[in-house]
């Protein structure tokens, strides 16, 4: 019997544009990174697939990976989708629910603010081989609400994907991967899974309400993202230094 996974990184990406900063990464490097998982002896899974293999209901390959994308930036169809598509990888797309169609105006965002797929083109994707899921609706740390908002933003932003796509959500990313006790029971009431940012890979002990991710921003270097595909450790210092470099710069200062 082949091997079976023990542990699944799941990809998280933001915006693929030229726009630089830390939620960016160049539409050229992007088709690379998904050429080179191509080529590998990876499998790429869909987040439904991550949930039934961490309740144990089913086995995934030894070497499964999923893909995330965080906030519905219109460069998501432009540079994403067309990559996506031609490889025939699943992803799940993550969108606060009451800005699609505007711009990233929430705190943390890019200086020049780019623009958020509509509920149009968001039912073209998620129509093919996209999973559009909740980030929430106003894209607010979960941890700076009260329970009434907090309500608002995790039951809410499901009820709205209800209302616009006409599916129910099973998955969650909250916006800046903050959660708090009352945020995490919340999002156990109305989720199956939910993502997180803390940079890791999911393994089943992994609380299935804020699995770790991989940073994609820290594979940009091509020859660290064929290491990672290789099994080959990295250099897991650098990587902490740059990470809490690029979480200082995405995360929103505290709310106390
Ligand atoms: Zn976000």
């Amino acid at each position: 019997m082949s091997k079976v996974a023990t542990r699944v990184p799941i990809l998280m990406f933001h915006s693929i544009s030229e726009a630089g900063g830390p939620t960016s990464i160049a539409p050229a490097t992007f088709e690379a990174m998904m050429t080179l998982l191509a080529e590998s002896d990876y499998h790429v899974v869909s987040l439904q697939d991550v949930s039934s293999w961490h309740e144990g209901e089913k086995n995934l390959p030894e070497k499964s990976m999923a893909i995330t994308f965080d906030d519905g930036f219109v460069d998501f169809r432009e540079h994403a989708h067309p990559v996506l598509e031609r490889l025939g990888f699943p992803s799940t797309l993550f969108v606060p629910t009451r800005k699609a169609g505007g711009k990233e105006d929430w705190y943390g965002g890019h200086d020049a603010k780019r623009p958020l797929l509509d509920w149009p083109d968001l039912q073209i994707l998620d129509n093919a081989l996209v999973d559009v899921a909740p980030h929430g609706r106003h894209h607010v740390a979960l941890t700076s609400v009260d329970e009434s908002q907090l309500r608002e933003e995790i039951a809410g932003s499901k009820q709205d994907l209800e209302a616009q796509l006409n599916k129910t959500s099973t998955h969650f990313a909250p916006p800046y991967g903050q959660v708090n006790a009352s945020a995490l029971a919340e999002i156990d009431r109305h989720y199956e899974l939910s993502v997180g940012v803390e940079h890791g890979v999911a393994t089943r002990d992994s609380n299935i309400h804020d699995l770790p991710r991989l940073e994609m921003f820290y594979y940009q270097d091509l020859k660290r993202w064929q290491d990672f595909l290789d099994g080959k450790g990295g250099t897991y210092l650098a990587l902490r230094r740059l990470l809490r470099a690029v979480r200082q710069r995405i995360k929103p200062v505290s709310y106390a």
